[in-house]
């Protein structure tokens, strides 16, 4: 009984007695492969160390040490603080808190890689009135010395309690108007003192306290104060909007202070490696006189050009940033502090270029051996490519926002408001750039979204049928703008603060979901060499295969181009939207005999069977996943009394009968209702005319090609082994009898997507029959969350806004929930079918962090729309490569 309390106790007594070294890191080279512990900060800048470059010092408190601060520093770390500021002391000259010989300290956060830190640094810590005077003495300018006190004041007053800066400013711009100065730079002697008392009164006005004299009271409320910023919901939710974990921790940055406040000869530099649209090694910079930090960024608006330098500083600020471009393998910029002529470097970051200069500088860097080709897939974000491949806004445009949507697709275009899909086509055919604006898009507008120049809806999800369309034709669209009001008869369409009219111009920014008023400058993609050359190294690393989801001979070259190995997913519906097909299905739809629907059926198989053929030549022996019939069948009627109408008549029947079977066929919830395998199993017909298709595509390319195509015939929404085996039959049946009539043999595969809950629990089971599984992610998104995925617009924004969700679920899969269907089903289908093929086709297929989850799921392959295709080529190399490295 006693040993066990005596262990207990010895745990808890190690656990607070953290050894030195795992809170407080000495800022030495090594740390620069610590960066997990230190930050990318103080790592970034232990690799300027280890390249003999100048690097005040200093120490960092580790971000195990942060994670355990709360509302005080543990005594343990206070007095490790007090052994490290001695040793510090020793190297910087100044002791902290000596009157004749002050250290003084500069606090910054240092967030982990990839991560936005928007807290501000606290500079200047250490000083009060008895440091003061040292600094006055050491620097040998009191004016200096009393401007750095103000600093101080200011800077913890804001940082620390959280006062307005304006308070200050205020004070000073008084002071300065009572005694006639025209900058503060000029005020010197009693004057500065008298002004840093007035600082000193406003801080004790704002706060009924004292400004604190202790120099400990000081560092210790400093790093309370950073790590509170830091935790603050203002960071989580910057850190959330920029893709970063809200809830990461992050260490403390603590130097020894360098000043740039000076005089001339004194200020702060930035200096980058590159040139920002070209990539061409290039070293630029701007020079601020006489500054002290924060916030460079803000004070490099009154900057010149670093040419002012002498020639001396800037060759040594030049052979620097390109040694440590050299080192750390990216394009820098550097941030450096001049004091007295005397540089000393205080951050590294990564130049922030327009992707093709950032690929042509990774390229350029590798081809200089200063990078290893894995690293440098590793460095650029698979999403940025986007850039490459569709117009971009231009910097000149000006953004006066009519309203924000979904950024549903990328790209950024210019075109007339028009409402109605045919009055789209006919202009478009008329040569005018034209947006098809709607509040959804239906299927039969198919041929004025192909006219179109660019889609906005202000209803459905990131996987409308809009979107989807959109996407996969690269075409920009911004769906579920739902501020806007669409009014046909007038003409309007309205914003929360804006109307434009039909005819007028708007500028649809897929890439970030804006509409914007008037014709805007854009961009022209530019695909550079270096794009292929990174894609190909891509390509030998990922173990993924890549297809794209694509069902028209444009969308199937451009997917080939862009390094598609197949097709994951054609939507065979898409195949009927247009002409005679549409005119077809419909009658087959309205026909109430099986031997109508058949005659119908038959007078699409010639196009079809012509589609898939074309489909098999261009993926020349490639797989090709061809998904039966899936939507519900009113999707195909029209709405309006006119076009039934002339529906009645195209097809000679009743126009009252029609408008009758119409009516019989409304469903209450069409997305859950009468469609996928259902609909097949009500209607085989369908399936016989759809595999038949498949099977004579396949022997007509066999005879004119002589390359067997490699067909994947898969069923949609299907729940049990029983509903796909008998489909399953019927397809067997249609190859055994164009088989038996060609005297052609050919192989196939049929398999199943796997969209529903229940097909995901039932995996095992639906594996005993099914070939391969596809997983549907849209719609098993959609049936896990019981959310629509047309009508999600209107709330996911709010639940990402409050952090319910952390992303939307429909962009990027949902590992907690739907991730652990998918876990389960790829585990039970691998059971029952030891080397089951396995794919993702819903949209997070193109989706960079779902497809690292689909690598650890150990699929076979993504499939995503063809503009998302060299996307996913990186990504899944990059999830490759990261997975080897664990
Ligand atoms: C899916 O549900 O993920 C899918 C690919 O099918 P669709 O988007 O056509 O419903
Ligand atoms: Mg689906």
């Amino acid at each position: 009984m006693t040993i066990v309390t005596d262990r207990a106790l010895l745990r808890c007594n190690n656990m607070s007695k953290k050894p030195r070294a795992s809170w407080i890191e000495t800022l030495t080279p090594a740390l620069s492969t610590r960066s997990a512990e230190v930050g990318d900060k103080a790592a970034r800048l232990a690799v300027a160390l280890a390249s003999d470059l100048p690097v005040s010092q200093g120490f960092v408190i580790t971000q195990s040490a942060c994670a355990v601060i709360s509302a005080k520093l543990p005594k343990e770390l206070q007095l490790n603080l007090r052994e490290v500021l001695t040793e510090l002391a020793s190297q910087a000259g100044g002791t902290y808190g000596d009157p004749s010989r002050p250290l003084l300290l500069a606090l910054r956060i240092s967030a982990p890689e990839n991560c936005p830190n928007p807290v501000d640094g606290i500079l200047n810590v250490g000083l009060n009135d008895g440091t003061l005077a040292g600094l006055a003495q050491s620097s040998g300018d009191p004016r200096f010395a009393a401007e750095c006190y103000r600093h101080f004041i200011q800077n913890y007053a804001h940082v620390v309690l959280g006062d307005d800066p304006v308070a200050f400013e205020e004070v000073l711009a008084l002071f300065c108007e009572e005694r006639g100065y025209l900058s503060e730079h000029e005020i010197t002697g009693n004057d500065a003192r008298e002004l840093v008392s007035r600082f000193k009164g406003q801080y004790a006005a704002n706060n009924s306290e004292a400004f604190p004299e202790d120099v400990f009271v000081q560092l210790e409320q400093s790093i309370l104060a950073l790590l509170r910023a830091w935790r603050a919901p203002r960071a989580r939710a910057q850190r959330r909007l920029q893709g970063a974990a809200e809830d990461a921790s992050c260490a403390i940055f603590v130097q020894a202070m360098t000043f740039g406040n000076l005089g001339e000869d004194s200020g702060m530099v930035r200096v980058t490696s590159r040139d920002a649209a070209t990539g061409q090694a290039h070293v630029s910079g701007r020079f601020v006189k006489s500054v002290q930090g924060p916030d460079l960024s803000m004070k490099l608006a009154q900057a010149q050009d670093f040419s002012s330098l002498p020639d001396q500083v800037r060759k040594v600020l030049q052979v620097a940033v390109n040694k440590l471009e050299s080192a750390l393998g990216e394009p820098l910029d550097m941030e450096c502090v001049l004091s007295r002529g005397v540089i000393s470097i205080v951050a590294v970051k990564k130049a922030k270029l327009s992707t093709s200069a950032t690929l042509n500088t990774l390229v350029d860097l590798v081809a200089k051996g200063h990078l290893q080709q894995e690293q440098a897939l590793l460095r650029i974000d698979p999403i940025s490519l986007d850039q490459l491949l569709h117009t971009t806004l231009s910097p000149d445009a000006v953004r006066q926002i009519l309203a924000t949507g979904l950024p549903a697709s990328p790209g950024a275009v210019s075109g007339q408001v028009i409402f109605d899909a045919e009055e789209a086509r006919k202009l478009a055919a008329a040569g005018e750039a034209v947006i098809l604006v709607r509040p959804e898009t239906l299927p039969e507008d198919i041929r004025g979204l192909h006219a179109a120049d660019g889609v906005l809806t202000t209803r459905g999800g990131m996987t409308s049928h809009a979107a989807v369309i959109a996407r996969g034709m690269g075409k920009p669209c911004v769906a579920g703008a739902s501020t806007l009001r669409i009014d046909v008869q007038a003409g309007t369409l309205s914003g929360p603060s804006m109307v434009v009219n039909k005819g007028d111009m708007i500028t649809l920014d897929g890439s970030t979901g804006q509409v914007l008023i008037g014709q805007q400058p854009v961009l022209k993609p530019q695909l550079s060499g270096n794009f292929a050359t990174l894609l190909t190294w891509a390509d030998a690393h990922r173990r993924m295969g890549v297809r794209a989801n694509a069902e028209t001979v444009q969308d199937a070259r451009m997917a080939r181009d862009l390094g598609a190995e197949g097709i994951g997913l054609c939507r065979s519906e898409h195949m009927f939207f247009e002409g005679e097909r549409l005119l077809a299905i419909r009658e087959m739809i309205l026909a109430d005999r099986e031997k109508d629907r058949r005659a119908a059926l038959a007078k699409t198989l010639p196009m079809l069977r012509a589609d898939f053929a074309a489909l098999f030549e261009i993926m020349a022996g490639l797989p090709v996943t061809l998904r039966l019939l899936d939507p519900p069948l009113h999707e195909f009627l029209p709405d309006a009394a006119a076009d039934v109408e002339a529906l009645a008549r195209a097809i000679g029947t009743d126009v009252a009968a029609t408008k009758r079977r119409i009516h019989d066929m409304h469903e209450q919830n069409p997305m859950l209702g009468h469609r996928g395998v259902r609909l097949l199993l009500s209607f085989p017909e369908i399936v016989d005319m759809q595999a038949r298709a498949i099977f004579e595509a396949v022997t007509d390319v066999i005879r004119t090609t002589g390359r067997p195509p490699i067909p994947e015939i898969m069923v949609p929404l299907v729940v049990s082994r029983a509903e796909f085996d008998q489909v399953r039959v019927r397809i067997d049946a249609a190859a055994r009898e164009v088989q038996s009539e060609t005297g052609m043999t050919f192989d196939f595969r049929v398999g199943t997507m796997i969209e529903l809950p229940r097909a995901a629990l039932r995996a095992g089971d639906i594996a005993q029959s099914a070939e391969f599984f596809s997983f549907g992610t849209n719609d098993l998104t959609q049936t896990t969350f019981g959310i629509s995925r047309d009508d999600s617009a209107r709330f996911i924004g709010e639940y990402t806004a409050r952090g319910i969700f952390t992303q939307d679920p429909f962009v990027s899969i949902d590992i907690d929930g739907v991730g652990e269907l998918l876990e389960l089903a790829v585990k039970r289908g691998r059971k029952s079918r030891p080397g089951i093929h396995l794919g993702i086709c819903g949209e997070h297929g193109g989706d960079p962090k779902s497809i690292a989850f689909c690598e650890a799921l150990g699929l076979d392959y993504v499939s995503c729309s063809p503009f998302r295709v060299p996307i996913a080529r990186l990504a899944a190399a990059q999830a490759s490569l990261r997975k080897l490295q664990k």
